[in-house]
């Protein structure tokens, strides 16, 4: 599955994204850098996913 799949995959089971980060750098209130290859790539994810990129970011 490509990542937008599997965000949307995730939204209908119910997933509230922002309560999970995919982020290498996460700070201790896990608010992702927005700027590392995993945070860059889950944007990318919600973007082809057509749907709101709910993680908190620093
Ligand atoms: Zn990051």
């Amino acid at each position: 599955m490509t990542k937008a799949e599997i965000i949307k995959k995730g939204l209908g089971f119910g997933v509230d994204y922002s309560e999970t980060t995919s982020c290498y750098d996460a700070n201790t209130l896990g608010e992702a850098c927005g700027e590392c290859d995993a945070s860059v790539l889950r944007k990318i994810g919600f973007e082809n996913a057509n749907v709101q990129d709910s993680t908190r970011y620093q």
